[in-house]
């Protein structure tokens, strides 16, 4: 029966299988040699076929199940400068006035003056700072969230606080940003603030 299906060649070595004991209390069933448990996953196939290239220090910190799907969507979308703000809008052709929302003194609406250099994220950023002076805030965005990826934590839970807040800040900022924009209302740093530790304390 066995040389119907497969090649003869190893026909031999599954006859030198002892089969299963018929009273023992295991089942005999088919299992999958890629997975301890023996069961069939995704995974398990994936690692097999994909080839294993450097970890992303923006993958590893924006994929966290800790994360809202939308957010570690949102993040890839900002680092890749692809959100629809003017100055994205005007490389596309798209023209208009290019203003910010977040300053006293109209900026331009680029993804790192809405998201760092302006009045309100800079404010949200030093908000959120442990001690006075920890960092200089940077005037790009990704040098804003990197520093916190990068800050030594003294537990996981830290570790935890470190890795979505940047990400926590970019999404209430984004969200500030558009209700500005849309609805011309233009919150503060402090309800931004409100609205991170608010997800904090949810995510926590
Ligand atoms: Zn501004």
């Amino acid at each position: 029966m066995l040389l119907q299906w497969l090649p003869e060649s190893i026909v031999p070595m599954i006859l030198q299988i002892t089969p299963p004991d018929v009273y023992s209390k295991q089942p005999d069933r088919m299992v999958w040699d890629l997975d301890i448990s023996g069961s069939f996953s995704i995974s398990s196939v994936y690692n097999l076929v994909r080839k294993v290239s450097n970890i992303s220090i923006f993958s590893s910190n924006i994929w966290l199940t800790a994360l809202p799907a939308k957010i570690s969507f949102f993040m890839m979308r900002m680092s890749s400068g692809r959100l629809s703000v003017m100055e994205v809008l005007q490389r596309w052709g798209v023209c208009g006035p290019s203003r910010c929302t977040c300053c006293e003194n109209p900026g331009v609406d680029s993804i790192d003056h809405i998201f760092c250099a302006g009045d309100v994220p800079r404010q949200v950023w030093e908000s959120f700072q442990v001690e006075i002076g920890d960092f200089a805030t940077p005037s790009m965005v990704k040098h804003a969230v990197i520093q916190w990826w990068l800050r030594p934590a003294k537990n996981k839970w830290l570790r935890l606080v470190y890795q979505v807040l940047p990400s926590l800040i970019c999404w209430h900022l984004w969200k500030a940003r558009n209700v500005a924009v849309w609805e011309g209302k233009v919150l503060s740093a402090m309800q931004v603030h409100g609205f991170v530790l608010s997800d904090l304390c949810d995510i926590l």
